[in-house]
């Protein structure tokens, strides 16, 4: 049987999930891409994010301080702060699985020490409800305290598989009995707290950890509430939109559509596909099945963005935040676009590859890693996006119109509103996790990049590989088999959808197997040490046009190279030049060159753009023939704008053919 029960998401024991999760460790970056990506979360993001939540500026350790009754003050920061927190830690725990740096374990058992102080006898910790006067437990679902439960279930299972050691989960399953008490009884007043429910995937986790099966039901239960109850606002609703907001309209067995804020729906569909893993209902796979595509076929942008306005409506009328809007409605300027958001739909898309055991869900996961996930922070490592347009125009948002300010036109050093950053640092400290899955009698190649793989097989023999690429900027992907079992086995090899043309060569000849791309092509043989794989991926920079429906681009192009969109950046402008004067010839050419000294070392585009004249303020004006003055510029990657101070930015322009 599986050894795997040192994942991220251990599914090794999951009766339904075909593709099983490596032990986190078992795969290390070695180089390129995400090999810099890793260290610099090691050195840069996780020591600047230390500073802030353990000192005066975020207020995640003081919370824990003054709720424990060790120092004097309020609760600061938002209600789901100690859920920041949490994600901080666990972003540490992969850090440490990957260096074994012992001062990173000392530093975690403070914080658990603290956090176990500041826990109540019964068992409840959140340390917003424990320090504000008047406030009561599972009062209203809007303080979060599901959210902040379920990044502690994460953060204690992982810390457990990866550490060996119980002190976090001790606090983890003592919170989690105390909710069990609380939710599992029909009771009326609790009955909607699922609010942003990223306990259902904590309690999954959980049960995963320490085999309890009531957590397990306490998770499906989460589910089957949603859609029982009349939707009107009652005592702990207030404050917080209701409705398709919160998915609470519709019963997730009946849903069709993705509503309401998109990482409140992406973490109930992600913890949904969790139970499924699990449970194997038919009605809820099936269900999931037709809100990923809704999501990923409808309402979704070209970066892997999800959450198309800021404030909005669902088809049912009911209001909604940061959230999805209609199918085809894609606002670029004004796209919410949350790196939560963004993140999650890369959760639910690997809960659904290891379902299925399919590769276009891996797409969108690498898709989000490589854009709309990596925008959220800078290459330095220490100022953040929250929310990630596809576009900025100067002087066109009001940014400072909303209390909770979450849109900025330049990454903030720190963001009052936290969730996201430390969301953005766990998943690239946990990403050689997802490089590779296994499968009954075979492992899959998910993503690319330099690394080394040492794992057992789910039938317990040995299997080291390495992979060396320059990926994303080369399409060249070559993986050797160091160490295998004598007997024949799969090795699956991703084929993105976007890699037409691609091939596939075994020991230099071709594999004699379907290369298809948006698929993983299967090669069956008796492999030997020193047996290589090469796959080939045509890295031609692409011009895409969205849906005639969506109105927003129509005649409008964007450039993707591979894995990586591209946007145009006003530094590559003339001075005193708009975005929105710029034009691409879609008949020019786009030329890929790699800048090793620019941004931290990417592959831009060069071509020449076109540059309209003479437009002027009024809402309508007469037009005869544009007049357009040509440049010879550079597109860079979506993920790297903004790094070269406050800037305009499109990743969609207009075309001339
Ligand atoms: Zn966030």
């Amino acid at each position: 049987m599986s050894n795997h029960d040192k994942a991220i998401t251990n599914t090794s024991a999951s009766p339904y999930v075909k593709l099983k999760s490596i032990n986190f460790g078992d795969c290390k970056w070695t180089s390129g891409f995400w090999s810099e990506k890793v260290e610099t979360a090691q050195e840069k993001m996780l020591p600047y994010m230390g500073d802030l939540l353990c000192g005066d500026i975020g207020h995640g350790l003081n919370n824990f301080k003054i709720a424990a009754g060790e120092k004097e003050g309020e609760h600061k920061g938002f209600y789901w702060h100690d859920g920041d927190f949490f994600k901080f830690m666990e972003a540490k725990t992969y850090i440490y699985a990957l260096s074994k740096d012992e001062s990173i374990l000392n530093e975690l058992d403070e914080y658990i020490a603290l956090i176990g102080r500041a826990q109540e006898e019964d068992g409840y910790i959140h340390t917003h409800v424990q320090i504000t006067e008047g406030v009561d437990r599972f009062e209203n679902r809007k303080y979060h305290e599901m959210y902040n439960f379920g990044h502690l279930f994460i953060a204690a299972s992982v810390h457990n598989r990866l550490t060996g050691k119980n002190n976090f989960l001790d606090i983890a399953v003592k919170q989690a009995d105390l909710l069990h008490a609380y939710f599992m009884p029909d009771t009326k007043h609790y009955q909607r707290f699922g609010f942003n429910q990223t306990q259902i995937m904590g309690l999954v986790e959980l049960y995963r950890t320490v085999k309890d099966e009531k957590y397990l039901r306490l998770a499906e239960k989460f589910i089957n509430r949603r859609g029982t109850y009349e939707i009107k606002h009652d005592s702990t609703t207030e404050g917080y939109p209701i409705g398709d907001m919160v998915q609470e309209r519709t019963p997730l067995r009946e849903s069709e559509e993705a509503v309401g804020h998109a990482v409140l729906a992406l973490y109930y569909y992600a913890g949904a596909a969790d139970v499924y893993a699990e449970t194997g209902e038919k009605a809820l796979i099936d269900a999931l099945d037709k809100l990923w595509e809704n999501v990923t076929d409808k309402k979704m942008y070209v970066t892997g963005a999800v959450g198309q306005a800021h404030y909005g409506a669902s088809t049912s009328l009911d209001m909604i935040e940061e959230g999805f809007i209609d199918a085809y409605m894609m606002p670029n300027m004004t796209a919410y676009n949350e790196t939560c958001a963004n993140l999650c739909n890369a959760m639910f898309s690997h809960r659904m590859m290891g379902i299925k055991e399919e590769s276009r869900y891996a797409d969108i996961i690498e898709l989000v890693l490589f854009n709309s996930g990596l925008s959220g922070i800078s290459l330095e490592g220490k100022d953040y996006f929250y929310s990630n347009p596809l576009r900025m125009v100067n002087n066109t948002r009001n940014y400072d119109a909303h209390a909770d300010v979450t849109e900025s036109p330049v990454r903030q050093p720190y963001l009052e509103c936290f969730c996201c950053p430390p969301n953005l640092v766990r998943t690239i400290c946990k990403s050689s996790g997802w490089a590779y899955n296994l499968s009954e009698n075979g492992v899959a190649v998910v993503l690319f990049g330099g690394n080394n793989l040492e794992t057992t097989m789910i039938d317990g023999s040995s299997l080291k590989l390495s992979q060396d690429t320059d990926y994303p900027w080369k399409g060249i992907v070559k993986i050797t088999v160091d160490e295998c079992k004598d007997s024949a086995f799969d090795i699956k090899v991703r084929i993105p959808k976007w890699a037409v043309g691609s091939t596939l060569k075994v020991n230099g000849e071709d594999a004699g197997v379907d290369v298809n791309p948006g698929t993983f092509a299967t090669i069956t043989r008796t492999w030997k040490a020193g047996d290589t794989i090469v796959l080939d991926m045509p890295m031609e920079v692409t011009l895409l046009e969205g849906h005639d429906r969506i109105e927003e681009v129509r005649n409008q192009l964007a450039i993707k190279r591979g894995p990586i969109v591209y946007c145009m950046e006003t530094p590559d402008l003339p001075e005193n030049t708009g975005i929105l004067d710029v034009y691409l010839q879609g008949n020019t050419s786009f030329e890929a060159v790699h800048k090793p000294d620019f941004l931290g070392g990417v592959t831009v585009v060069e071509t020449e753009v076109l540059l309209r004249q003479g437009k002027t303020d009024d809402m309508y004006q007469r037009v005869t023939k544009p007049v357009f003055n040509s440049h010879k510029t550079q597109l860079v990657p979506y993920y790297s704008w903004s790094n070269r101070g406050q800037a305009e930015m499109t990743v969609f322009m207009p075309v001339v053919w």
